[in-house]
């Protein structure tokens, strides 16, 4: 051997050795394909996210049955469709029926005004507005201002017997709408004591349009309640403004009635492992019906079927009982889910979960956690599969407006999604909300995300208890919580022990 060949040899070696070694190297380096660590729940939010019949299903509720105030044809024909979905999608479902207090539809409703200057108004009843006489309910229109303590000394003596005109904010999001309704129960309260004849709202969204929702009495108010075009309505307090005489002629015909029947609708996909133990998850069939009731909640109600055809069709089996429930009397201050509470009573202390969903498509920001701060753990370890679709974030208050509010003062834990408002909070309750207005794309990834959520909470470790009423009570007195329930009069029930945990 010469020395060249030596170094021929050893340099052959090496760069065989240094090879060797980078193949090593780009091996271990090299992404491994990944081992998801909850392959069930991925392909059950694939699904979601895939091609499903979720649009067709919202075209049907919104177009073809449309807007289904509790008590009404539609309503029923929307209980009926939605188990024939279920059953469809080879979901166990059944409807259950318990009582609404009180039934209201509009007929019809006219209003002029007269005097100095004469025009005819759009206007719609309130929900439980009365009825006028047939030939109509003449009074003078008077401005009420914002309908403040000041604004009724100012009026004095010329409310009684008036129609009041009360000027209102544009509605610009859910902040507005919730002192809409806080203010709208104070209007009433100092209107109807000062001896008004009727409220007039002007409609809080611009170009016309009209919506329906309040009267905080409930079927208990007694007097005309409307709501008004908003440039209309401005226009008569510019009139009235300018020291003109103005009388409105409200024509208003309801058809109102007692007690009647009305149904939720329960799709249930039992548990593998611990069927006794329950999650619900819930949204709302019901909807007034200027328009679709398609935010409100349309969308959630298709999306809630969605899941649960899409955890039959491939075969998942959760540990605990899902629920999947569609409300009835949500808009009437949450009676179906009231009645829930209380038929299911026996059942109370195995409920795990009650979710609500109830702001239309928008994208889901994160929930709120009612007070439950030992939710945000768990909640955020049920969402961490889907982590791409956030980020989530907490709001841990009580809030009182949708269907958890009677499973919150049962001491179960409950979580309310909280939405980007952008569409829902504009058409909230109005002749526009319809189909045209859902975001579709986001629907279905609000779809997939609820899916982990119901998924999380059904075969999760569960470390929470059922408060019990004392630790609701607390509850009450370190938030908020009484005042809201105070604006939906609902504090009574909770004193008197006929709602809430005894
Ligand atoms: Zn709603």
């Amino acid at each position: 051997m010469n020395s060249s060949e030596g170094v021929f040899s050893i340099t052959r070696l090496c760069s065989f050795y240094i090879r060797l070694i980078a193949i090593i190297v780009i091996l271990l380096m090299s992404p491994q394909p990944a081992v998801s660590e909850t392959p069930e729940l991925d392909r059950l939010t694939s699904s979601m996210l895939a091609e499903t019949p979720i649009t067709r299903d919202l075209q049907q509720l919104c177009d073809e049955i449309g807007g289904r105030p509790t008590g009404s044809k539609a309503n029923l024909e929307s209980v009926e469709w939605a188990l024939t979905k279920f059953k469809e999608a080879g979901v166990s479902a059944k409807k259950e029926a318990f009582a609404m207090p009180a039934y209201w539809g509009e007929r019809s409703c006219e209003t002029t005004i007269s005097g100095d200057v004469s025009f005819s108004p759009r206007t719609v009843a309130m929900p439980f507005s009365a009825p006028t006489p047939a030939a109509g309910l003449s009074a003078p229109l008077v401005d009420i201002g914002l309908g403040t303590e000041a604004d009724f000394t100012r009026v004095g003596s010329k409310a009684k017997g008036a129609f009041l005109l009360v000027e209102t904010g544009e509605l610009l999001d859910m902040a507005g709408l919730f002192q809409g309704f806080a203010q709208a129960a104070g209007i009433e309260k100092l209107a109807f004591s000062a001896g008004a004849a009727g409220l007039v709202y002007m409609s809080t969204r611009p170009r016309g349009l009209l919506y329906r929702y309040g009267a905080s009495l409930g079927e208990n108010n007694k007097h005309p309640l409307l709501i008004m075009a908003r440039e209309q309505a401005n226009r008569a307090l510019r009139l009235l403004r300018a020291g003109k005489n103005l009388t409105l002629t409200a024509k208003i015909d309801v058809a109102s009635g007692g007690q009647y029947q009305s149904f939720n609708v329960i799709g249930e996909i039992p548990g593998a492992g611990k069927p006794e133990e329950i999650v619900v998850i819930g949204a709302h069939l019901d909807a007034w019906d200027l328009g679709a009731g398609a935010n409100d909640n349309a969308c959630n109600v298709v999306m809630l079927i969605d899941i649960a055809r899409q955890i039959k069709r491939l075969g998942i089996q959760p540990k605990r009982t899902l629920r999947f429930i569609l409300w009835n009397g949500e808009e009437q201050v949450f009676i179906g889910s009231w009645e829930y509470t209380r038929a299911h009573a026996e059942e109370m202390d195995r409920h795990v979960m009650a979710c609500s969903i109830d702001l239309g498509s928008g994208r889901i920001l994160g929930f709120f956690t009612n007070g439950r701060q030992e939710l945000i753990e768990p909640v955020n370890r049920a969402l961490k599969p889907v982590t791409g679709l956030g980020p989530f974030n907490y709001i841990d208050q009580p809030i009182v407006g949708t269907d958890n509010y009677d499973f919150m003062m049962q001491g179960i834990a409950n979580l309310v999604a909280n939405q980007d408002p952008h569409e829902y909070a504009p058409n909230y309750h109005a002749e526009s909300d319809t189909f045209d207005k859902i975001d579709l794309r986001q629907l279905k990834i609000n779809g997939a995300i609820m899916a982990a959520l119901a998924y999380g909470f059904a075969n999760m470790e569960v470390a929470w208890k059922r408060q019990t009423r004392a630790e609701i009570q607390r509850l009450i007195d370190s938030t908020d919580l009484k005042k809201q329930m105070e604006i939906f009069h609902l504090y009574g029930g909770w004193l008197d022990g006929t709602r809430g945990r005894n």
